[in-house]
């Protein structure tokens, strides 16, 4: 399922453009138009689920395929070796504010902890 209305299906789709990084038949990864850190990219299903309950019930192996993905891509962008951090915000007080499921690549600089 594709949601029209959701921009990240549009890049999906490639409808909409973004900086794209890596792609496969089920997902797709892009940096971060607000990056956060030197690396910031969002790893995403091509299919639309809002939430991660929803990927989790509808297709778990999908969340194995995103984390696999950032470990590939954290390496090619040269911080496997230094470090970097990989976040789900899920729900408010997360501050999702994007409700099609993303997994943010982190990078690139020293990170604090805990996050804010
Ligand atoms: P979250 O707060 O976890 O929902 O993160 C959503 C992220 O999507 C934010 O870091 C935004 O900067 C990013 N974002 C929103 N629209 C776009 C876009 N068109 N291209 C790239 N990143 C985007
Ligand atoms: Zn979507």
């Amino acid at each position: 399922m594709s949601n029209s209305e959701c921009v990240f299906c549009r890049i999906g789709a490639r409808k909409l453009h973004a900086m794209v990084v890596h792609e496969d038949d089920d997902l797709i990864a892009f940096r971060d138009i607000n990056p956060q850190a030197p690396i910031h990219v969002l790893i995403i299903p091509k299919k639309h689920y809002p939430s991660l309950y929803d990927a989790h019930r509808e297709d778990p192996g999908i969340l194995g395929k995103l984390n696999a993905a950032a470990l590939q891509i954290a390496e090619k962008e040269r911080v496997a070796s230094r470090g970097f951090r990989l976040v789900f915000n899920h729900g408010d007080e997360a501050g999702q504010t994007v409700h099609h499921v993303h997994l943010h690549l982190l990078g690139g600089r020293a990170l604090r902890w805990p996050p804010g």
